[in-house]
């Protein structure tokens, strides 16, 4: 048997055109049955779900063989244990840092002012304004970031944007972006060697219908 781990909503719904292309439907809608195990029409192939951040600690703990997650969720976590082997292309957006509109953000880089920036990502974040050499205090928040500079939580923050409507609407702008993001296979590197064969030819799939741009 063979575990995919993948996280409801974007990651899930853009999943399955690349599992339909792979040859596999999910026979059970998640939205509909509450059920967290999914059959597939492959008897050896079960869909687990699990919450986004949760998918590289299933992977790397033997939980699931293999998962979908974000780059944004793997920058954050210790890959020990865990292949990466490719880039799905899925579930694309970007990590951005976002001020008020009322904010100068340029003034206070340019003056090595210390900015106080709020953040689910306090590993990227901390890298990035490291490497420009810009002082930060970080701040660690687990979700809502747009509302910590509205309150005054924080100058900034980095998260992330695909459309940008959900700044626009809390009067947020986007003023450096810091990385593309997209969703990446995972594997469990036991798993590799033990189920070597269907766990290569599952991953050969995946590359075929990524190369060809299947996709929602
Ligand atoms: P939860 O909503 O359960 O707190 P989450 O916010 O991590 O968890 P999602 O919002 O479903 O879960 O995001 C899952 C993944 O989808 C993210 O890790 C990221 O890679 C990607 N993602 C998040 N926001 C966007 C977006 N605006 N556009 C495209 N992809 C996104
Ligand atoms: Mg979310």
């Amino acid at each position: 048997m063979i575990t995919l781990a993948l996280s409801k909503g974007r990651i899930y719904d853009d999943s399955l055109p690349l599992l339909r292309a792979a040859g596999v439907e999910v026979l059970e809608d998640p939205e509909s049955s509450r059920k967290l195990i999914l059959a597939t029409s492959r008897a050896d192939l079960r869909v687990v779900l699990v919450r986004a951040t949760d998918v590289p600690t299933y992977v790397q703990h033997g939980g699931a063989d293999i998962g979908v997650a974000g780059l944004d969720v793997l920058l954050e976590h210790d890959s020990t244990g865990l292949y990466r082997p490719l880039d799905l292309r899925i579930a694309r957006c970007r990590m951005s840092v976002a001020t008020r509109d009322d904010f100068d953000y340029a003034a206070a880089v340019r003056q090595g002012s210390r900015i106080r920036v709020a953040t689910k990502y306090t590993h990227t974040a901390r890298q990035f304004f490291a490497d420009k050499g810009v002082h930060v205090d970080l701040i660690k928040l687990y979700g809502s970031m747009e509302l910590a500079p509205l309150t005054g939580l924080a100058d900034a923050i980095v998260d992330l944007v695909s459309t940008g409507s959900t700044l626009k609407a809390n009067h947020l702008v986007e003023v450096e972006k810091i990385m593309d993001i997209s969703s990446r296979l995972v594997v469990n590197q036991a798993a590799l060697k033990l189920k070597r064969e269907p766990i290569r030819a599952l991953i050969e799939a995946f590359e075929a219908a990524v190369a060809e741009g299947v996709r929602r």
